[in-house]
């Protein structure tokens, strides 16, 4: 080959390397317009792409525009009365972060399970307040130290579908148990160890009966009265009033309404 050949094919090459750059830039362009443009459905795939590839934690953040990224929280609930719509959200949420685990109370072990069968067993007519409080706490301790714990430490976000401020609406504000009695019994099992944010997603009892109504697996909870649930609702707004950590959301709108507004609550890095 002479030698002005392989000067045109380098120079060629050359050209075909910025032609493919440009096209790489442009194509970057378009994604991050789209991003802005579908915010929200735009960040699961984004945040699927880089687990699925392996990222490490720090690299997905740095990739995801910086709105999407989950950071300093890392164990997240969702409280509310029956039927609110917490499992929803919380499914949803599971879904948006790829590095989660979606866990829920009473249960999430073997042990917590069993108990979780008692608690709700319709056979069962009524339990003592205290047992209530004891068996949800038994199980918590199991769940935090089984699962919760290892999971945080194994660097994954975990969710869960009630967490200890169920304790106190349910058997706190609706079953009379003294507040703080409640609070000996949970520094006795899980010291200090609380979510790092919690949502309450809040629906008026009517609608949250109408919600759940056709619901085949009714559970011994959602058969108590309507004044029950208006007392666990009133509980659970009661505990975010001075708490900072209890983000109360309306759960009134559609799915996708409550979702966004979850999203934004979550701080970013
Ligand atoms: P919870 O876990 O609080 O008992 P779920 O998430 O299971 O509530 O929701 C109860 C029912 O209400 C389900 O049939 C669900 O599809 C429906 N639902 C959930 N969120 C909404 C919403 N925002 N609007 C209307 N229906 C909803």
């Amino acid at each position: 080959m002479s030698k002005q050949g392989a000067g045109t094919d380098v120079d060629m090459k050359h050209d075909l390397r910025k032609t493919y750059l440009l096209l790489w830039n442009f194509c970057r362009f378009c994604l991050l317009r789209c991003a802005r443009m579908f915010q929200y459905a735009y960040a699961p795939f984004v945040l699927r792409c880089c687990a699925d590839a392996g990222a490490s934690r720090s690299r997905t953040t740095a990739k995801i525009p910086e709105r999407f990224c989950v950071s300093p929280v890392k164990f997240i609930t969702f409280e509310g009365i029956e039927g609110c719509g917490k499992s929803t959200q919380a499914k949803k949420l599971h879904e948006f972060l790829t590095n989660s685990i979606l866990t829920r109370e009473p249960g999430g072990t073997p042990a917590g399970e069993a108990i979780r069968k008692i608690l709700i067993d319709e056979n069962i007519a009524k339990l003592e307040a205290k047992t209530e409080l004891f068996l949800n706490f038994a199980a918590r301790l199991e769940h935090v130290e089984k699962l919760i714990k290892p999971a945080l430490a194994a660097g994954r976000v975990v969710i869960s579908d009630r967490f200890f401020d169920s304790s106190y609406a349910y058997q706190g504000s609706a079953f009379g148990l003294d507040g703080a009695l409640i609070d000996e019994v949970r520094k006795m099992t899980i010291g200090s160890f609380s979510p790092d944010i919690t949502f309450l997603i809040d629906l008026p009892v009517d609608t949250a009966f109408a919600r759940i109504g056709n619901r085949t697996e009714n559970n011994r909870y959602e058969k108590l009265g309507r004044d029950f649930h208006q007392r666990v609702r009133d509980g659970f707004l009661h505990l975010a009033k001075n708490n900072p950590r209890i983000r109360v959301v309306d759960g009134a709108r559609s799915p996708e309404r409550i979702f966004q507004e979850i999203l934004t609550l979550i701080p970013k890095s």
